[in-house]
C-alpha cells in the first residue's frame, strides 16, 4: 500500500482558483499512489485576520472584529459558490462555515468583555481559518467527483498544553490518526485535515505555531506511515535563498535534512523548522513542490543529499534581532555564571537563537528577538546584581535590530577555507561582523550583523551558493 502526503499552504489554497488547481493536482495523484491525505492551511492572510481582529476585540473595538467577521464570511462563501455552485453539498458547507464564523463572533465578544485575549482564546480564534479551509477544500474535491470528507486536527493531534506551541504527543496521536484515516483510506475517501492545530486531553484548541501546517503535513505522514510527504506551496522548490530578496536565487534540486533544518531553523519561511522532525526516523522523504508549476520537480530533502560541487548551497536571514553582551574581566573562572546568565534568559520566556563565548571567557554573548529584550535585561540584571555589585561583570549590553545571516551546506565543514571565503566575502561588502558561530549540526556558519548590512550581507554571501 502506498500513501502520499501533500500539505498545501495559504496561497495554494487562497482563491478558488489556486483550490481548483490543488483539487486537480491531488486527483491526478491516484494515477501512483494507492492513497492520499491532504493537509491544508487557511486561505493566506486568515489567520493574521483573525488574530488582528483578536487583538482588536482586546482593546475593545468590537468594529474591527465585526469587520473581519464580515470579511471572512464574503470570501469563504463566495470561494465555495465559486468552486461547486449551488446545491445540497454547498448548502451544508455553507452552514458549517456560517457557524465558524458565528464562533469567532462569540470569541471576539469574549475577549472584548474581558479586555484580553488569553493565549488560549488566541489558538481558539486563529484555528478557525484551517477549520474553513478544510471544509472548502474538500467540496472541491467532491464537487471534481472525488469522495472527500474535512475532518478538524484537533480530534486527533493530542498536544500540551502550550499555547501558540503546542508540542504534539505520541504516540496516542499517532493511534488516533491511524484509527481515524485507515477506515476511510479503505472506503476510497480522501481525508482533508486542517494544518497548524491539535487540542489538549481536554479538548481545547491548540495551534503548533505560525507556519505549523508544514509540520502538520510532517505528523499525518509519519502516523500513517506515508511514502513521501509533498509540501505544495507558491514557489518551485527551496531556493538559495528568498527569491523576495535575490533574483536571481536557484531552485535547490536536492537538500539533506540536516541542510533543510538548518536553513528552515535559520529563517527560510519555505519550510517550519520542526517538519523535518517526525520524519527523519523513519527516513520518509519530502519534496518542497510548487501548486502553480506543478511541473516542476521541486526540492527533494532526504537523509543525504547529492554530492555537490559547492560548499554552500543557501543563505538565510533572521530579522528583528537583539544581540545581549555580559561580559566583565571578573567573569574568569566565576564558577556557573553561563548557567545562571541562560537560566535568567529561560525565566525570561525567551528564545536563545544563538550563542557565541569568547575563548578569554571575559564575555559571554547571545541573540534573542527584539521583542524578549527588555524582559530578559532585567531579569539578568536581577539575577546577576552580586557579581555587578562586586565589579565581576562590567556590564551587560543590548543591542537592539541586528539580523543573523546564515550560511548552509554540508561541505563547509568538509572543506578547508569556507569560513575564510565567507568572512571575505562580507569584509568585500564593507560589512562589519559583530559575532560569528558554526552551527552544532556542523553545516551551517552564523553571523550577526546590523540590521542596515542585512541585505546587502546574503547578496554577498548568496554569490558563493552561486559560483
Ligand atoms: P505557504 O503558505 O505555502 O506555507 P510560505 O509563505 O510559508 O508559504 O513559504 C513560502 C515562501 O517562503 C516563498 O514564497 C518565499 O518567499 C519564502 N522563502 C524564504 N526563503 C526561501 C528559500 N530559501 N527558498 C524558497 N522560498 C523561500
Ligand atoms: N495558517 C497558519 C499560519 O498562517 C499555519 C500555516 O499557514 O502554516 O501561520
Ligand atoms: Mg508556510
Amino acid at each position: 500500500m502506498s500513501v502520499l502526503a501533500m500539505k498545501f499552504g495559504g496561497t495554494s489554497v487562497g482563491s478558488s482558483a489556486a483550490i481548483a488547481q490543488l483539487s486537480t493536482i491531488v486527483n491526478a495523484q491516484y494515477q501512483e499512489w494507492d492513497h492520499v491525505v491532504v493537509v491544508v492551511s487557511a486561505m493566506s492572510g486568515v489567520t493574521d485576520m483573525l488574530i488582528t481582529g483578536a487583538a482588536a476585540a482586546a482593546r475593545g473595538d468590537r468594529t474591527s472584529a465585526k469587520s473581519t467577521a464580515e470579511a471572512l464570511r464574503a470570501r469563504h462563501h463566495q470561494t465555495l459558490k465559486e468552486l461547486a455552485g449551488d446545491n445540497a453539498d454547498t448548502a451544508h458547507v455553507s452552514s458549517e462555515i456560517e457557524a465558524l464564523i458565528g464562533e469567532f463572533e462569540l470569541l471576539t465578544q469574549s475577549v472584548s468583555v474581558l479586555g484580553e485575549a488569553s493565549p488560549r482564546a488566541i489558538d481558539a480564534i486563529s484555528s478557525l481559518g484551517e477549520r474553513m479551509s478544510v471544509r472548502l477544500v474538500a467540496a472541491a474535491l467532491r464537487a471534481s467527483g472525488r469522495p472527500a470528507v474535512a475532518i478538524d486536527a484537533s480530534d486527533v493531534v493530542l498536544t500540551s498544553a502550550e499555547f501558540g506551541n503546542a508540542a504534539p504527543l505520541y504516540p496516542q496521536t499517532r493511534e488516533r490518526i491511524q484509527a481515524r484515516i485507515m477506515p476511510l483510506f479503505a472506503q476510497g475517501i480522501t481525508p482533508v485535515i486542517t494544518g497548524f492545530i491539535g487540542a489538549t486531553e481536554l479538548g481545547a484548541v491548540t495551534t503548533l505555531g505560525r507556519g505549523g501546517s508544514d509540520y502538520s503535513g510532517a505528523i499525518f505522514g509519519e502516523a500513517l506511515d506515508a511514502d513521501m510527504v509533498d509540501i505544495y506551496t507558491d514557489v518551485d522548490g527551496v531556493m538559495t535563498t528568498d527569491p523576495r530578496l535575490v533574483s536571481n536565487a536557484q531552485v535547490l534540486p536536492n537538500l539533506s535534512y540536516a541542510e533543510m533544518g538548518e536553513l528552515a531553523y535559520f529563517g527560510a519561511k519555505v519550510l517550519h523548522p520542526k517538519t523535518i522532525r517526525p520524519v527523519i526516523e523513519r527516513g520518509i522523504p519530502i519534496r518542497i513542490r510548487n501548486t502553480f508549476n506543478p511541473s516542476h520537480t521541486g526540492t527533494l530533502v532526504t537523509r543525504q543529499s547529492a554530492p555537490s560541487e559547492r560548499a554552500i548551497r543557501a543563505v538565510t536571514v533572521i530579522r528583528n534581532m537583539n544581540l545581549i553582551t555580559v561580559e566583565g574581566r571578573g567573569m574568569i573562572g566565576v564558577q556557573g555564571i553561563a548557567a545562571r546568565t541562560f537560566g535568567a534568559v529561560s525565566d525570561a520566556g525567551a528564545n536563545v537563537l544563538m550563542i557565541s563565548q569568547a575563548s578569554s571567557e571575559q564575555s559571554i554573548c547571545f541573540v534573542i528577538p527584539n521583542s524578549s529584550s527588555t524582559a530578559v535585561v532585567t531579569t539578568l540584571e536581577q539575577s546577576l546584581r552580586h557579581e555587578i555589585e562586586r565589579g565581576d561583570i562590567d556590564r551587560i549590553k543590548s543591542r537592539t535590530d541586528v539580523v543573523i545571516v546564515t550560511v548552509v551546506g554540508v561541505g563547509i565543514h568538509e572543506r578547508p577555507g569556507v569560513a575564510a571565503k565567507v568572512f571575505a566575502a562580507v569584509a568585500a561588502a564593507n560589512v562589519n561582523i559583530l559575532v560569528i558561530a558554526q552551527g552544532s549540526s556542523e553545516c551551517s556558519i552564523s553571523i550577526v550583523v546590523a540590521a542596515s548590512d542585512g541585505d546587502h550581507s546574503v547578496k554577498a554571501l548568496h554569490e558563493l551558493a552561486l559560483e
